[in-house]
């Protein structure tokens, strides 16, 4: 015959793991709902900022409004300013870098006018966030970085997030991307005092440049280089804008 008997310390210690249990699934679900209820937050301000910030300002092109409603801003900011990633103005980035203002993104975007088959070269990774924004439209996008610590930092940011029609490298984009010339269209994000003559040199017939010329402390011009099916190149100073500057050797 068997006897069972009460033993009250097998019993607390069960109490114990039950409140245990309890306490973790309360924690997860809590930490589930507070990320539930940023995401949300984050989709409404992304949702405002491209209103009111881009559409009503001016840029048309569905593909660059969707893109700018699709990609995370917040993911590509440092931690403690997420909470202004959806305002319109460039943030820190670390190492003296920004991430370029909402509003410059789309407009630069728009005026690229690259199509779904399109292949694109960016000058000036930082963030990652417009070679994002370029993934969403484009086929492939090709983006260089000259700090490395940026341009890993932005590497694993595409891999987190699934970009992966997005290659990068770190090196001097004054000298674009000789492997995989020609390109539809080029997209500098730092100003340069001029047009880097290898990027012309590496854009097809029919394709754009977008970049902004000026000194550091001058008024930088944001400029259209087109190249025409014979090759000739017309340039269009486009908007008055404020870039970060372009590094490398070659400004010496
Ligand atoms: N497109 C970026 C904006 C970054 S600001 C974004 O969406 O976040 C410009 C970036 O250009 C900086 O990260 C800077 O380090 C980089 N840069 C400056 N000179 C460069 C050069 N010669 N080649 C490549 N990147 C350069």
């Amino acid at each position: 015959m068997r006897y069972f008997y009460y033993h009250p310390t097998s019993k607390k210690r069960f109490t114990v793991f039950l409140l245990g249990l309890i306490c973790l699934f309360l924690d997860v679900a809590t930490g589930v709902a507070t990320e539930l209820k940023e995401d949300t937050i984050y989709t409404q301000r992304r949702n405002a900022m491209v209103k009111q910030t881009i559409e009503d300002r001016g840029v048309r092109d569905p593909n660059v409004l969707r893109a700018m409603l699709t990609v995370l801003r917040h993911e590509f900011v440092p931690e403690d300013l997420k909470e202004y990633a959806y305002e319109d103005r460039p943030l820190p980035i670390g190492l003296g870098q920004t991430i370029s203002q909402p509003y410059i993104v789309a407009y630069m975007t728009e005026l690229l006018e690259a199509g779904s088959e399109a292949k694109v070269l960016e000058i000036g990774t930082g963030s990652g966030y417009q070679a994002a924004i370029l993934a969403e439209i484009v086929k492939e996008v090709y983006t260089i970085e000259i700090f490395e610590e940026l341009g890993k930092q932005a590497q694993n940011c595409f891999e987190r997030l699934g970009y992966n029609t997005i290659k990068s490298k770190i090196g001097d984009g004054y000298y674009g991307w000789e492997e995989f010339a020609p390109f539809d269209g080029i997209i500098v994000t730092c100003a340069a005092d001029h047009i880097p003559p290898p990027l012309i040199q590496q854009l097809k017939p029919g394709g754009r440049i977008v970049i902004p010329v000026g000194g550091v402390y001058q008024v930088q011009m944001l400029m259209l280089v087109m190249k025409d099916a014979q090759g000739n190149v017309t340039v269009k100073n486009m908007l008055p804008v404020r870039f970060v500057p372009l590094l490398g050797d070659h400004q010496q």
